[in-house]
């Protein structure tokens, strides 16, 4: 490219249009220069700071089972897996992670899980009851994997507002390369649209870096998510497990990571997205870098300390020896260091939220960007 000030413009315009060229975008993922992606994280942290200030929202997350059902070629906890060794959280003990999230300050448990039958729809519909019934002001968001319409549906009648599923990739070819012939892509992508038509706030996302993606299928995920319209898109740098057929691939790059962030962030100014753990495993830095290319939610681990080192979706993953409180107050202390606040409130998407829920205000936006 043609000097800083031509790919400021080419941005500009793409912040303008809400479009990006296939040619741009492998621009930035594979050729940009560190003075560019500073450009490019810039008018990214300024989009996210027009909307949210320099608040952050943190979702506590309670991973309640490690057993699953499936066999994602990348995951960790796939059925095939025979070193993981299983656990369930009781409701009891799911409870006492809302009772210590409250306490710490959080509004919304994310309750994350594999596709594990032994939670039927009536044992997911008493945990939502049972945990909007102690903690009515907080957002439950589930993660639960691919359902029916009707369990969908139950599970937002008992109180669970907002559903994380990632699409993982939207191009077919490329979804029967990461997974068994039992699951396609078309399915993920149903469950997505019947979740927004039941009135979730839903999540979509992908892995960056997986075995087999190319440049073209990143394009197709951002032309996906423009036709989804997600209020919240999680997306991680895939990371190998030793344990599953996908170990000897390479790692997902966090700057790849980083920049798709800034670019979604550019795109989709007002959706919750958030700095994953993921991204603070590729690099230690990775989530305050994130949210200085533009995210603005963070997810500290919920678990119980005693399950935390079971729940390994990937090799190396952050915080597997911490109580809840230390992932808190560290956390806290990181976003305080770049300038950012955490902000104790719900933090739905602005089209969901009223401005005292929202808690935009908290800090102002500004218009400057960070030193
Ligand atoms: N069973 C639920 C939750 C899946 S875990 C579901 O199907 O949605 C949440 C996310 O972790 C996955 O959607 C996937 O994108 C990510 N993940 C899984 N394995 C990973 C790996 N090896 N590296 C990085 N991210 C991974």
């Amino acid at each position: 490219m043609n000097g800083n000030s031509a790919f400021e413009a080419k941005i500009m315009e793409m912040k303008e249009q809400k479009k990006i060229s296939l040619e741009l975008l492998d621009y930035i993922l594979h050729s940009a220069t560190e003075e560019e992606r500073e450009t490019l994280y810039r008018i990214a942290r300024e989009t996210s700071q027009a909307v949210f200030g320099k608040n952050v929202y943190l979702r506590g997350l309670i991973e309640f089972t490690n057993y699953c059902r499936n066999d994602c070629f990348y995951c960790g906890i796939r059925a095939g897996n025979r070193n993981v060794s299983r656990y369930r959280l009781s409701p009891e003990e799911i409870l006492q992670c809302c009772d210590k999230g409250a306490e710490l300050g959080f509004r919304t448990f994310v309750l994350q899980g594999g596709e594990d039958p032994y939670y039927s729809d009536d044992r997911i519909c008493e945990i939502v009851r049972a945990i909007k019934k102690k903690h009515p002001d907080h957002a439950i968001t589930l993660s639960i994997g691919e359902k029916s319409y009707e369990s969908y549906k139950r599970y937002f009648e008992a109180g669970a507002e907002r559903y994380l599923l990632r699409h993982e990739t939207a191009n077919e070819e490329h979804y029967a390369l990461l997974h068994p012939a039992s699951l396609s892509g078309a399915h993920r992508k149903q469950c997505l649209r019947d979740l927004k038509k039941i009135g979730y706030q839903v999540g979509c996302g992908i892995m960056v870096g997986t075995p087999h993606q190319t440049t073209e299928h990143i394009y197709e995920d951002i032309l996906f998510m423009q036709d989804l319209m997600p209020h919240m898109i999680g997306i991680g740098p895939f990371l190998a497990h030793k344990d599953t057929p996908f170990r000897d691939e390479p790692d997902g790059s966090a700057e790849e990571t980083i920049s798709l962030l800034a670019i979604l962030r550019i795109l989709f100014p007002k959706v919750l997205l958030p700095a994953t753990t993921a991204l603070g495993t590729a690099d230690s830095l990775g989530r305050e870098k994130g949210i200085l290319a533009g995210a603005n939610v963070i997810m500290p681990n919920l678990s119980p300390s005693n399950v935390r080192d079971k729940y390994l979706l990937y090799d190396g993953k952050i915080c597997t020896g911490e109580e809840a409180a230390e992932c808190n107050s560290c956390l806290r202390a990181r976003m305080a260091k770049i300038g950012y606040t955490v902000v104790d409130v719900r933090g739905d998407h602005p089209d969901f939220s009223s401005a005292e829920t929202a808690g935009n205000n908290v800090t102002k936006p500004t218009e400057e960007g960070i030193s």
